[in-house]
């Protein structure tokens, strides 16, 4: 299938990028693929940017059929362009979609789709250090019906938005507190998928603890209420001594790109690393906590409340450990230091 291009008549202009913040501004085109039974998916095209035209009675507003992903487009030094390992994102969109019936995009397909999306846009890729362009496809049922059943029509979109780094403080350690009362997924259920409901679940511990100075929720498994499952939208890794564990996947835990990586490098420099239960009593002996997401990259926990206990880890400062994750992991990205594993994808420029 080709990859029809109508270009946006004027062009938008570009936010400083020294106050991208994140996921508030979007590029001039997006990626547009329609799905109808007996057609599968047809008419890939990128087109002006612009708002969709739905039913009010489609079924994703309804029934929560949608499933999305994120990853970023990263400007090296030499002005080229990267994706980090977007093959990952692509079999896990194949994996949600399985989880919520939703017909799957061909792999080799959507991989073009992000690289013609990113090559149009070269401009909106910005170069400061640690801003990216960030990707968002997604995948929304747009049948008009009232019926809980799998929709017949879908859109696939992909939508492109300049961002800075994650938080506006720099990489400081966070404050985070374990959540006991909401849970944010079971064994069985979506956890796994990268799915809007998982989030909507979400909010109201975040808002909670947002008004006592925390900046995420740490979620515990929703059976024993005591096993450490995320942090926020992202997966958690933590010292002890001289091991490194992170939560086994069980089918709750979403199989993060950034912590597959985190492991790989770790493993790579011959630590010990696991990947296993973890008991929440476990916190209070940790000596370094971070969260790894593609938004954040890495992001040092600093004191985490559980129990009605303040627990400081590593006195509120960055691990070093913790540093040397993010210098490597985000040297990678950005193309500053070789990459040794074969994980960046560089965006040729084309010739029209
Ligand atoms: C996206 C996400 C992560 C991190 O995944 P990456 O692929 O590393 O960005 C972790 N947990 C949740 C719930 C997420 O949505």
């Amino acid at each position: 299938m080709s990859i029809a291009i109508t270009r946006a008549e004027t062009l938008k202009r570009k936010p400083d990028s020294d106050k991208l913040g994140f996921g508030q501004y979007f590029s001039d085109h997006m990626f547009l693929m329609n799905y109808d039974e007996g057609q599968g998916w047809h008419d890939a095209r990128l087109v002006p940017y612009a708002p969709f035209l739905l039913e009010p009675a489609a079924m994703v507003f309804h029934y929560a059929q949608e499933v999305f992903e994120g990853l970023k487009a990263y400007r090296r030094a030499d002005g080229g362009i990267q994706l980090f390992r977007p093959d990952m994102n692509i079999a896990r969109m194949r994996v949600s979609c399985e989880r919520l019936c939703i017909p799957p995009v061909d792999d080799a397909l959507y991989l073009e789709a992000i690289k013609a999306l990113v090559d149009l846009e070269r401009d909106w890729v910005p170069s400061e250090p640690d801003t990216s362009l960030y990707l968002r496809p997604f995948i929304i049922a747009t049948e008009p019906h009232i019926g809980v059943h799998a929709s017949k029509s879908y859109i696939f979109a992909i939508i492109a938005s300049p961002v800075g780094a994650y938080y506006s403080g720099g990489i400081n350690p966070v404050k985070i507190y374990v959540e006991t009362k909401d849970v944010r997924a079971v064994k069985g259920g979506m956890g796994h998928t990268k799915t809007g409901g998982n989030y909507a679940a979400t909010l109201r511990a975040g808002k909670q603890v947002e008004k006592f100075g925390f900046s995420q929720v740490l979620w515990l498994d929703g059976i024993h209420r005591k096993y450490i499952e995320e942090v926020g939208a992202m997966n958690v890794f933590f010292r002890f001594g001289d091991e490194i564990a992170t939560p086994a996947l069980q089918g709750s835990i979403l199989p993060g790109v950034t912590r597959d990586s985190c492991l790989a490098i770790l493993r790579d420099w011959g630590l010990n690393v696991n990947e296993r239960v973890i008991d929440a009593v476990e916190l209070n002996h940790c000596d370094e906590a971070w969260g790894t997401g593609t938004a954040a990259v890495i992001s040092p926990i600093g004191e985490i409340s559980y129990d009605g206990r303040q627990i400081s880890i590593n006195n509120g400062q960055i691990g070093n450990l913790t540093q040397k994750l993010y210098d490597f992991l985000t040297g990678i990205q950005w193309g500053r230091v070789p990459d040794p594993f074969g994980w960046t994808v560089p965006v040729e420029q084309r010739t029209n």
